[in-house]
């Protein structure tokens, strides 16, 4: 499978609009960027396309990095940085087959499932599939499996994909909070390739009005306010998820500027072949 990191900014994106901080200034001369999270997976067998959440920037997204349009897609969760995309598959796409969990959340009374098919009743080409959590399902030739994550007051997904041929392994940790349940992590074990949520260094923890928290042996904590890890956190769950690479995503202009671009941080355009 290809997979092709489409965004891989946090939810105002790298540069940010109206902003002038150091690393956007340097994402500006160095010409990259981290659009909102969207991440690309072709099947080169059946050359059918998977799609993981619908960035704001998807038309941009598939004009600059030329991947064919998708013939399915998977929704993590509500978040507007990950759905409000979906509108721009009107009069571009004939039929789409949406992915999404069929868990009720407590918070909107709904699944994700539910919202997607709520919010998008008028886009006639779609076809809300409500999926069962840490159930395999077979999308684009691909073995398919949605995991909670922890990413309060949401329900969250993160997935594991893996060809069934070749046994590649893609694994995604989606918006989270160090505190991946057990089960999760299981599925999400031994991938090729593991994209993990590290939204910034853990020392910027002491700016968040709630600070940090699942601090480590050394104290620095791997959780970001309450909904998503630091780089430390995302780097500390690859290690024990036994990760062959790890690229971190979903990341925000606040990392300095000396430390944006460093690996592994991932930026828009990426592609590995697994
Ligand atoms: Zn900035
Ligand atoms: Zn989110
Ligand atoms: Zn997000």
């Amino acid at each position: 499978m290809r997979v092709s990191l489409l965004g891989t900014g946090d939810t105002t994106g790298t540069p940010t609009v109206g902003c002038d901080c150091d690393t956007c200034t340097a994402a500006r001369e160095r010409g990259v960027e981290r659009t909102r999270f969207s991440v690309h997976v072709e099947n080169e067998r059946t050359e059918e396309s998977l799609l993981i959440d619908f960035s704001p920037d998807f038309r941009y997204q598939f004009l600059r990095d030329e991947v064919p349009l998708p013939d399915a897609a998977v929704i993590t969760h509500v978040h507007f940085d990950h759905l409000d995309g979906l509108g721009n598959v009107f009069r571009v796409l004939d039929s789409l087959e949406v992915y999404a969990a069929d868990e009720t959340d407590p918070q909107t009374g709904k699944s994700v499932a539910g919202t997607v098919r709520d919010d998008y009743h008028y886009l006639d080409p779609l076809t809300v599939v409500p999926t069962t959590p840490l159930e395999t399902v077979r999308i684009c030739g691909l073995d398919v499996t949605l995991v909670p994550v922890d990413h309060p007051p949401l329900v969250c997904y993160g997935l594991a994909v893996e060809d069934p041929v070749t046994g590649a392994k893609l694994s995604l940790t989606g918006d989270t909070s160090y505190d991946v349940p057990e089960e999760s992590r299981a599925v999400l074990a031994d991938a090729d390739l593991l994209l993990a949520d590290g939204i910034v260094p853990a020392s910027l923890c002491e700016y968040h009005p709630l600070g940090g928290r699942h601090e480590d042996a050394d104290g620095v904590p791997r959780t970001f306010g309450t909904k998503h890890m630091t780089r430390e956190g995302a780097l500390g769950l690859a290690a024990e998820l036994n990760a062959e690479q790890t690229r971190l995503v979903h990341l925000a202009h606040f990392y300095p500027a000396d430390e944006a671009f460093e690996e592994p941080l991932a930026i828009d355009g990426e592609q590995y072949v697994l």
